[in-house]
């Protein structure tokens, strides 16, 4: 199914990306949902050109532009420490920030997220990196599972299935993202899509009723990582 007709699928269809983030997800998975049947349109062959961050360079640089909002999640791990080695790319797939912020810290779902990022670049800033949240779900990163423990979810307001995320959205999270990769060193191959970490499980558990994400798009990620190269080549 190409881009054109899943644009046309209404909104409606789709499961709030953070269902699938929930430590219980037993109720999503017996949903016979249509987010099911919709394509993983990212690929082991579609590949992005990664390189080696120069971590010092990410220090330099203005000084912060987008606003910064404190939001906390009651849904986190009391009882672990984020190993933050990679970072993964999500949509919130609400129709607003608000609603999205009141899923992610009211939903018995028991979801949450580090960050918010509405159109307009505000950041809502929902816990520390260093705190373990719920974003991820049955998820491989790079060979290794349970990506909650080690990751930084970074929700975009909207729905990269509908519309392409806003150059805001993009510096905003770059600017956010910028002092923890260069805090923890986040190699270049750690920064991921929600939907390649959860098409990696699924590789090594086909039988696993977990369904496919699409959060964010491949197109979007491309788009997102081409922002990403420039703005850190651009401060060497
Ligand atoms: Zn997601």
């Amino acid at each position: 199914m190409n881009r054109k007709i899943i644009s046309i699928i209404p909104a409606c269809l789709f499961v709030l990306c953070t269902n699938c983030c929930a430590n219980n997800e037993t109720r999503q998975e017996t949903m016979d949902n249509a987010e099911r049947t919709l394509p993983v349109t990212w690929s082991a062959n579609d590949s992005i050109q990664y390189f080696d961050i120069d971590y010092d360079a990410l220090l330099t640089g203005e000084a912060n532009k987008y606003r910064e909002v404190s939001h906390p999640t009651p849904n986190y791990d009391r009882n672990a420490v984020n190993e933050v080695k990679g970072v993964i790319l999500h949509h919130t797939a609400e129709p607003t920030a608000e609603k999205s912020l009141d899923v992610l810290t009211n939903s018995p779902r028991n979801v949450g997220t580090h960050v918010v990022i509405d159109y307009d670049g505000t950041r809502y800033i929902m816990c520390a990196p260093e705190v373990v949240t719920y974003h991820a779900g049955p998820s491989i990163l790079n060979g290794r599972e349970s990506c909650n423990k080690f990751t930084i979810g970074i929700e975009f307001q909207g729905n990269t299935v509908e519309a392409p995320l806003t150059e805001d959205q993009i510096l905003s999270a770059i600017e956010y993202l910028r002092p923890i990769i260069a805090k923890y060193h986040i190699p270049m191959k750690n920064i991921v899509t929600h939907e390649m970490v959860r098409k990696a499980y699924k590789a090594k558990y086909p039988k696993s009723k977990t369904y496919g994400k699409v959060d964010i798009t491949q197109a979007e990620y491309k788009h997102f990582m081409a922002y990403f190269k420039k703005e850190v080549k651009a401060k060497k």
